[in-house]
């Protein structure tokens, strides 16, 4: 399915949106961790469950799909197994980005009879424009800018850190003391505690502050939880 092109700080807006929407229904803000389940099914008046969606649609990969027309999110149950909370979030978030961004642009196909009204979401679409929409959409949704960087401040001195080495100065407890490749995931935990991030995976997290300019990776060599000299 093709969508128009969307820039970065439009998609944070309806994030953003979204979010003071939800916080005037309730008659308070709403900080970390996003309930974005709730979201889901009071704010945006959607169904959430969980279904073996593999069996279902007989595809494999599947993560999530949404049904426009009856205003159902499915979650494939398979995430339940995995075990990972951040992970079943970022695809719910992911999800209600498919709804915000794109419900008028399919409706409109749907009409015209050239695509069903299921956007399905499957691990080896993520590269598709209309999948990375709805990503960025999750992140900005479960990690609030202004949330994040509030966080950053109260663990880290600087506004930006630079990482100019791969390994630092070990120091009496075995760890690096300097900010560092081998390190960082460190310091994105520390942050998502600090935040009240509990919902979202260390991975995510990790993303988003680079996305926002926090780190600035001098190494060549990624940043990422799974980093394989880790
Ligand atoms: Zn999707």
């Amino acid at each position: 399915m093709n969508v128009p092109w969307l820039d970065k700080s439009s998609i944070n807006e309806k994030a953003s949106t979204l979010l003071k929407t939800y916080s005037l229904m309730l008659g308070h803000g709403v900080l970390p961790p996003i309930p974005v389940e709730k979201i889901i099914e009071k704010g945006l008046g959607l169904s959430l469950s969980f279904e073996d969606l593999e069996d279902k649609l007989g595809v494999k990969d599947v993560l999530g799909a949404i049904y426009l027309r009856s205003g159902k999110i499915c979650i494939n149950e398979k995430l339940l197994r995995g075990g990972s909370e951040g992970r079943i979030i970022f695809t719910c978030a992911h999800e209600a980005g498919h709804w915000v961004l794109h419900r008028s642009r399919i409706d409109e196909a749907t009409r015209k009879g050239q695509i069903s009204d299921a956007i399905i979401c499957r691990t080896v679409n993520t590269k598709e424009r209309i999948e990375w929409q709805a990503d960025y959409f999750a992140a900005c949704l479960l990690m609030p800018e202004h949330d994040i960087r509030k966080a950053f401040d109260t663990v880290c001195c600087e506004d930006v850190l630079v990482l100019e080495n791969i390994r630092g100065c070990i120091g009496s407890s075995g760890l690096y003391i300097e900010p560092c490749v081998m390190n960082w995931h460190f310091i994105a935990d520390a942050v998502r505690e600090a935040g009240g991030f509990s919902n979202v995976s260390k991975h995510a997290m990790i993303i988003r502050m680079q996305e926002l300019g926090m780190l600035v990776n001098m190494t060549g060599t990624p940043v990422g939880w799974n980093n394989p000299d880790r």
